[in-house]
């Protein structure tokens, strides 16, 4: 009786075994490497890193991919604006008193702002603090809009031109008392830049960086074929607006749906008009394809500001630069010139 008992949990176990072992090893004689995928709450959204390489082990991957978030660590330590002694809270605190000492990655972000602000003659504007302090959306509790008379004044701190870049210090200065700064439509891009290539330095060639729908892509799917992203529907559900077939280059999408409170029946978000203080109409979505992440991250939100029609302009200008904008109200559709090439199936009924 005991024997017989012996041999059956015997076999039981083996079989577990087995079944344990084939999971394992199968994976590795069906000749396909190992996809390792990571969240990590980060930048107020969730971070996913999905990786492989066939010249590393799984145990190296993960360790390329905890090494890219310390990365987006470091970027938000230095770019947030609500977290005491980060560089933009040191700059917001001395608007208008002193210069104050950075890291070069701040000029970079700021040099690259500069430029989007300069192409989209101030639509993109990271003074624009002043003004989203008194909309709250990062804040919790009910929301409703600022009045006029405190938008006017918070309105006339708003001005990129008075973000003074000393690069050989290097050192920022907001010229004028009560500027604040804020790097919410350009620093995620920047932050998915510094994760890929800590990435690439760690030998992963094939992952994508996925910071709440804005993502850097690289290389391929762990079955040889390329890597198929959906572009979210701005009209909201699961639905996607396309899906799209891209390597070796960065997609960001600004939308009317990320952050927004609605106040006596109508909807307010966060991307605001630096002209008027109030969420930006004619757009309900932007998507751009670039090949970084940060460039892409401020020329979404510009576009956003922009409108259709001065939008798809400003695509247009910019080489190596396509999108995908959706017009609020009618929701029509506007591709740049050359955004049908990433289509998956070629066509945005696809
Ligand atoms: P985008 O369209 O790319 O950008 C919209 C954002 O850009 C707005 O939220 C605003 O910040 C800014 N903006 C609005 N209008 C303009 C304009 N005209 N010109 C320039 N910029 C404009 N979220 C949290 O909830 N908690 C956090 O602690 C937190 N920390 C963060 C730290 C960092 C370093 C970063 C980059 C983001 C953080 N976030 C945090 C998220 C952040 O508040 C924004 O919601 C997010 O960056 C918006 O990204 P988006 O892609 O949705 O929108
Ligand atoms: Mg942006």
């Amino acid at each position: 009786m005991s024997h017989s008992r012996s041999f059956w949990s015997l076999l039981v176990i083996l079989t577990i075994g087995a079944i344990v072992l084939f999971a394992y090893f199968g994976k590795q004689l069906s000749g396909e490497p190992a996809l390792v995928k990571i969240d990590n709450f980060q930048l107020g959204t969730l971070i996913e890193i999905q990786a492989w390489d066939n010249s590393l082990t799984e145990t190296e991957v993960k360790a390329a991919i905890q090494g890219a978030f310390g990365a987006i660590s470091d970027v938000e330590n230095t770019m947030s604006w609500n977290l005491p002694g980060s560089a933009v809270s040191r700059i917001n605190e001395a608007a208008g008193i002193e210069p104050v000492e950075v890291a070069h990655s701040v000029i970079a972000v700021l040099s690259t702002a500069r430029e989007v602000s300069e192409l989209s003659g101030g639509a993109f504007d990271v003074t624009i603090g002043s003004v989203l302090r008194l909309w709250g959306f990062s804040t919790p509790g009910p929301k409703a809009p600022p009045s006029p008379a405190d938008l006017a004044e918070a309105l006339d701190r708003l001005d990129y031109t008075a973000v003074e870049l000393t690069a050989t210090a290097p050192t920022v200065y907001l010229r004028h008392v009560g500027m604040q700064m804020d790097l919410g439509g350009i620093a995620k891009g920047f932050a998915i830049d510094r994760a890929s290539e800590k990435l690439k330095e760690a030998g992963v060639s094939n992952f994508i960086v996925n910071a709440g729908g804005d993502m850097f892509v690289s290389g391929n799917r762990n079955n040889g074929t390329s890597w198929r992203i959906g572009v979210r529907d701005p009209l909201g559900g699961d639905s996607l607006l396309c899906k799209l077939l891209i390597s070796g280059c960065a997609v960001v999408t600004s939308g009317n749906y990320e952050r927004f409170f609605d106040y006596n029946g109508k909807r307010y978000h966060h991307i605001i008009n630096p002209k008027t203080g109030y969420p930006s109409v004619g757009c309900s979505s932007v998507t751009i394809i670039t090949s970084r992440a940060e460039f892409a991250d401020a020329v979404a939100t510009a576009v956003f500001v922009l409108g259709p029609e001065r939008g798809l302009d400003l695509i247009e200008r910019l080489e190596g630069v396509e999108g995908l904008i959706v017009s609020s109200g009618d929701e029509r559709r506007l591709p740049s010139s050359g955004f049908g090439q990433f289509l998956h199936g070629g066509s945005l009924d696809e």
